[in-house]
């Protein structure tokens, strides 16, 4: 099989929220609201991710890209830490390709994910369209969390 046209993952480009005082304003509310305190660093973070009102599945490379354009001085590890904090704080959710790669969703309720392999995108798959009949059972002594389904895909 030949590989083609294959992204490097840090590459892969997720469109973020313009810095608005509006989407500060937001990513404000979003941390306050989930016990967090909002430090400028963790504002920008945020009004980036959610400032908008959309939902979106970041990456931490993408979104410390982001950051550096907004002339947000932050380290890798800092969004990092940040993302996963988030995700600590109920906020996002993340989901892991190849045992690797992570995805910070900031849509909480439970759906599918389609993965591009060629771009390595992850976007949302039809959440009415999947149907999980039976699931094996969890080992003694633990307990099913989440089902995480994620649908790999690649081009013709
Ligand atoms: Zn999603």
């Amino acid at each position: 099989m030949i590989r083609t046209a294959v992204f490097p993952y840090d590459r892969c480009m997720t469109v973020f929220a313009l810095l608005t005082q509006t989407a500060t304003d937001h990513g404000s509310r979003w941390l306050t609201q989930a016990g967090l305190r909002p430090t400028r660093q963790r504002v920008t973070l945020a009004a980036l991710l959610v400032g908008d009102g959309s939902d979106r599945h970041a990456t931490a490379e993408g979104l410390f890209a982001a950051a550096a354009t907004c002339d947000e001085r932050v380290s890798l590890a800092t969004v990092y830490n940040t993302l996963r904090a988030f995700c600590d704080a109920g906020l996002l959710r993340e989901i892991t390709v190849d045992g690797a790669k992570s995805y910070f969703d900031t849509d909480m309720c439970d759906h599918p994910h389609f993965y591009w392999e060629d771009t390595a995108e992850l976007t949302d798959a039809p959440r009415d369209a999947l149907e999980i009949r039976r699931l094996p059972q969890a080992p003694a002594g633990a307990k099913v969390v989440a089902v995480d389904v994620v649908i790999r895909l690649r081009r013709d």
